[in-house]
């Protein structure tokens, strides 16, 4: 259901990604894994046009872009497909928990104030927060600000959740309860790409494991194999050093 096609993408005259082809079935929950650097945030980001590749394609569904032609209905398309829960959170600070998950429905998705509100409700339920509706987020930890971010990322039905590194800002004891709740929302089907260091979530919870370094994949698989028998010798180094 998602197909990159030979994705690039350089900053001046570094060369961050470096042809990449990835095909994620849907359902799928895709973790990927490398060392820092490597390049796995910019292609989590590219796939929501927070970065633009120099050039590749990609179809999501039935709809599919050329990179280097993408006009701005192309954009606004791409970005309805995918929904992107950030490291830092990047909740407004100013709204609300409820106000937070609205903004994107009636902003993007123009539902009216009370069919954003009813759903909003919903998913902040799903993620545990139905009785922080009217919070604001300074007065949540780190692991309920998260869950925000998962139920802004949900609200928007979207094709593909992409999580990038959504736990590496907690303190350890909060890693937890995020973890669970992307556990239990890739339970129920959604098809999700997940950045993350997290070995022990990416054994349990994923399908398919992406191992890249220097801008490359340089392995992909079943997780029982990447993490069981690695072929290659970066991914064994990588492993090695991460277990
Ligand atoms: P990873 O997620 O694997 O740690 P990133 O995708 O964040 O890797 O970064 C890959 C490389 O691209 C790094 O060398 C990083 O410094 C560089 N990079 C990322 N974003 C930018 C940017 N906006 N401008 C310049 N260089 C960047």
């Amino acid at each position: 259901m998602i197909k990159l096609t030979n994705i690039s993408k350089s900053f001046g005259k570094h060369e961050v990604l470096h042809r990449i082809n990835l095909t994620v079935e849907k359902g799928e929950v895709v973790v990927i894994l490398g060392p820092s650097g490597s390049g796995k945030t910019t292609l989590l980001r590219c796939i929501n046009y927070l970065e633009k590749p120099n050039e590749g394609q990609i179809e999501i569904g039935d709809f599919n872009l050329d990179y280097k032609q993408a006009n701005k209905k192309d954009i606004h398309n791409l970005r309805q497909r995918s929904a992107m829960v950030f490291q830092h959170y990047n909740l407004f600070k100013h709204k609300t928990v409820l106000e937070n998950v609205m903004e994107g429905l009636i902003i993007v998705q123009k539902f009216s104030a009370d069919a954003a509100k009813q759903k909003s409700i919903e998913m902040l339920e799903k993620v545990g927060l139905g009785a922080k509706l009217d919070a604001y987020p300074s007065q949540l930890s780190g692991g309920q600000q998260q869950r925000v971010g998962i139920a802004r990322a949900l609200a928007l039905n979207p094709e593909v959740i992409l999580f990038d590194e959504p736990t590496s800002a907690l303190d350890p004891e909060l890693v937890g309860e995020v973890l669970d709740v992307i556990r239990k929302i890739a339970k129920e089907g959604i098809t999700m790409i997940v950045v993350t260091h997290e070995m022990g979530f990416a054994r349990d919870v994923s399908n398919h494991v992406v191992f890249m370094d220097e801008g490359i994949i340089v392995e992909e698989g079943r997780p029982q194999d990447i993490f069981g028998a690695p072929k290659e010798e970066r991914t064994k180094q990588f492993l090695k050093r991460i277990t």
